[in-house]
C-alpha cells in the first residue's frame, strides 16, 4: 500500500487527511504542536468569501468558487460523522460600500456570478435601512452563497473523522528535515514552518512571508446581526464582523506586514473605531479578548502554492494560502488527492506550482 505523510495539521493538512481517508493510501499526519490548528488557522475568522470577492481573478476565482460549492455538503457530512458542533454561518455576507462607483461595479459582479450560479443582490440605502438599520452606508452587496465557519471547530471535526477512518496522527513531532520522513509520498502543509523544510530544494529560505493579523472578540447588545458584514476602511484595509451567536462577534483582522509585537492595544482601539464609522453601536462594544496570528503569504509567486516540488515528484506542497486558507481548503484537498492518485487534476492547479 502506498504511504503518504502529511507534514502539518492546520486546516490544509487536516482537510487533505480527511479527503484521503477513504482511499487506498495509508495516511499519516505529523504535527509539531500538541494539537491541531495552532498556527495560522487558530487565529483565523473563517470567513469564506468566494462569490462576493471581486479581487480574485482568473483561475483563482475558479478554485475559490469550486471550494465554496463544496462547503455546505462538507459541513453536513462532517457533522453527521462526528456529532461535533461546527459553527457554520449560512446567512451570507453583506459587503458595505460608500464609494460613488460601488453600485456599478457591484451590478457587473452580480451578472458575472449569476452566470456562474451564485446569487448576489444590490441593496440600496432604503433596503439597508430596513434590513440592517444599525449600519450607516450608501448601499451594500448581499451575497447569499458566501459563508463563515469556525476554524478550530472545523479542524477538530476533520481530524476526528479522519482518525475514525484510519488516518494516523503524530503530535509534538516537529519535522526538522524532509529526509528524516518515511513515506512513499510527502505532502508539505506546514504553513510558515515550510520555509526551513524546502529552502535547500528551492534555494530560498523566505518563500513564505508572515503577515500579521489581530482580531477581537466583542460583546454588543442589540446588534442582532445574523450575516457576516464586511467593509472597507478609507485606507483600503478591510474588516469583517462575524456573528458567533448571542451578542458575541469576532471583529477583524488587521493586515500587518511590518510589526514588532502583536497583539497590541492600539489595534483594539483601531478596529473599534473602524467599526464605529459604519455602525455607531460598536461604541457600546465590550472587548472580551484579543489575539493575533501570522498568515503564510508567498513571496515572488502567486498564492496559494500547490503541486509537485520541482524535480521531486514524490513530494507535494499545499501551502501559502495567505488570507484564504479556510476558503480554499476543500479545493486544495481535492487537487492534492487528484495529484496523488492520478498525477493530474481537471482543476487548474498548474498556475499555482512552484
Ligand atoms: C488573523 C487572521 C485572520 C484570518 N482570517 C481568515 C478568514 O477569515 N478566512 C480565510 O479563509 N482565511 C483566513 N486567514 C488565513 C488562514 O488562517 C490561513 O490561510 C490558513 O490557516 C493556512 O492554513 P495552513 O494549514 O496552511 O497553515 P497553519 O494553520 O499555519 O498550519 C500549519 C501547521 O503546520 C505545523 N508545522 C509547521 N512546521 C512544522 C514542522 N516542521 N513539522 C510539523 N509540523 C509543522 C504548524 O504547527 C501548524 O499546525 C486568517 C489568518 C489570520 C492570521
Amino acid at each position: 500500500m502506498t504511504t503518504v505523510t502529511i507534514i502539518g495539521c492546520g486546516v490544509i493538512g487536516a482537510m487533505i487527511a480527511y479527503e484521503l481517508r477513504n482511499t487506498d493510501l495509508e495516511v499519516t499526519v505529523i504535527e509539531a504542536n500538541s494539537q491541531p490548528a495552532m498556527g495560522s488557522t487558530g487565529a483565523a475568522l473563517g470567513v469564506l468569501m468566494g462569490a462576493c470577492s471581486s479581487k480574485a481573478k482568473g483561475d483563482l476565482v475558479t478554485l475559490r468558487l469550486a471550494s465554496l460549492r463544496k462547503y455546505d455538503h462538507l459541513i453536513t457530512e462532517l457533522t453527521q460523522q462526528t456529532n461535533l458542533d461546527i459553527l457554520y454561518n449560512r446567512n451570507g455576507i453583506l459587503n458595505l460600500y460608500r464609494s460613488s462607483n460601488a453600485e456599478t461595479k457591484a451590478r457587473s459582479l452580480i451578472e458575472i456570478r449569476k452566470e456562474q450560479g451564485f446569487e448576489l443582490q444590490w441593496l440600496d440605502q432604503n433596503h439597508i435601512r430596513e434590513q440592517f438599520p444599525q449600519w450607516h452606508t450608501d448601499g451594500g452587496l448581499m451575497s447569499f452563497c458566501d459563508r463563515a465557519v469556525h476554524p478550530t471547530q472545523l479542524v477538530k471535526a476533520l481530524v476526528t473523522a479522519a482518525i475514525a477512518d484510519g488516518v494516523k496522527f503524530h503530535w509534538n513531532e516537529p519535522v526538522k528535515n524532509l529526509a528524516d520522513i518515511s513515506g512513499d509520498r510527502l505532502v508539505i502543509t506546514s504553513g510558515l514552518g515550510s520555509n526551513p523544510l524546502i529552502s535547500s530544494i528551492i534555494g530560498k529560505s523566505d518563500l513564505l512571508q508572515p503577515v500579521g493579523g489581530q482580531a477581537l472578540l466583542v460583546e454588543i447588545p442589540h446588534l442582532n446581526l445574523q450575516t457576516v458584514v464586511h467593509f472597507e476602511n478609507e485606507d483600503g484595509s478591510d474588516v469583517n464582523v462575524v456573528p458567533l451567536g448571542g451578542d458575541r462577534y469576532w471583529l477583524g483582522a488587521t493586515v500587518e506586514f511590518d510589526y514588532e509585537q502583536l497583539p497590541r492595544q492600539a489595534n483594539e482601539k483601531l478596529l473599534l473605531e473602524q467599526a464605529i464609522a459604519w455602525c455607531p453601536l460598536f461604541e457600546k462594544a465590550k472587548i472580551l479578548s484579543t489575539w493575533a496570528g501570522d498568515r503564510p503569504r508567498p513571496q515572488g509567486v502567486r498564492a496559494p502554492i500547490l503541486g509537485f516540488m520541482p524535480k521531486l515528484p514524490h513530494i507535494l506542497i499545499a501551502t501559502g494560502h495567505y488570507r484564504n486558507g479556510l476558503m480554499m481548503a476543500p479545493i486544495t484537498a481535492q487537487i492534492t488527492r487528484d495529484l496523488l492518485l492520478e498525477g493530474d487534476s481537471d482543476l487548474p492547479w498548474q498556475p499555482f506550482c512552484l
